[in-house]
This record gives C-alpha cells, structure tokens and sequence, in this order.
C-alpha cells in the first residue's frame, strides 16, 4: 500500500516526465512545493519499492510500475472531478480539492463502477442530462441559501 503523499509523488513525476526530458528532484519539490530533503526522502523509499528509478544525485525516471498506478490515479481523479462538476453541480474548485483527497481512498471496485457509470451517463439520452441539469440548478440555489445560514459554517465538510 502507499500512503496518500506517495501515490502523490508518483503522479507529479509522472506529469513532470511528460512536460520535460529530464526530472529532477528539485522539479518534483517546486511541484509539490515541499522542502528539497522530503522529496530525497520520499523517492528513496519509491525507489526501494521499484516505483521510480534513480542513479545517484541523477535524475529521477519512473518504472512501469510506478506508470500504472500514477496513471489510474490520474485517471480516478479525472472522474473524480467530472463526477462532482458534471454530475452533482460542484463548484469546480471545490470539485479538484476533493478529488484530491477522494482519489486515496476509494476502493478501486467503487473507482470501477465510477468509471462505468459516467460512460453510462455519456450514452443515455439529452432529455435524462437536461433532467439532471434541472437538479443541479436546484441544488446549486440551496447551497447559497446553506452558506447565508451563520450555522452552517461549523460544518467544515459543506464548506
Ligand atoms: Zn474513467
């Protein structure tokens, strides 16, 4: 299993690797905007783990391994955030930041199902995405009402 902050690591170096030649440990800090010894630390035991490869003070490659969960992992993202944007009305900023946090912890059976399901959605007609456009308007009014109500700020997770 790899923590939440090692499965995050895989998908900077995997995007970084797309953009440039050559990643470094200092491109995956600015990344992540971490400190420089947290990333040696963190690539050092994904290393051991056959996730990334890395000679030493070189530059840092991913394996297939490593290239198979970063991009399952980018992809439950992806349709982590369609999902709440397309589907249940979600501010998009809102959507990202939950995504990165949902894409840690979803079993990869409900990550399956996601998946059919907006594939579902995409084939089913105009008139049930037009229905549930309805209820996103609807719900999107509720939660301006939810915001006024001074009560609903303690409630951390409807922020
Ligand atoms: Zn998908």
């Amino acid at each position: 299993m790899l923590t939440p902050s090692q499965q995050d690591y895989l998908e900077a170096v995997l995007t970084l690797s797309e953009k440039r030649r050559v990643v470094r440990v200092t491109d995956v800090a600015q990344a992540l905007k971490v400190r420089l010894p947290t990333v040696t630390r963190a690539v050092k035991q994904l290393r051991k783990r056959g996730y990334l490869r890395q000679e030493r003070r070189g530059p840092v490659r991913i394996t297939e391994r490593g290239r198979a969960v970063a991009s399952a992992l980018r992809h439950l993202h992806g349709d982590l955030v369609h999902f709440l944007v397309e589907v249940l009305g979600v501010p998009r900023r809102v959507a990202r930041r939950d995504a990165g946090r949902m894409e840690h912890s979803l079993s990869s059976a409900s990550a399956q199902r996601l998946h059919e399901f907006l594939i579902y959605l995409t084939g089913q007609k105009r008139t049930f995405r037009q229905r549930l456009n309805g209820f996103k308007r609807a719900s999107a009014r509720r939660a301006r009402l939810f915001e006024r109500l001074t009560a609903s700020r303690a409630f951390g997770w409807r922020a």
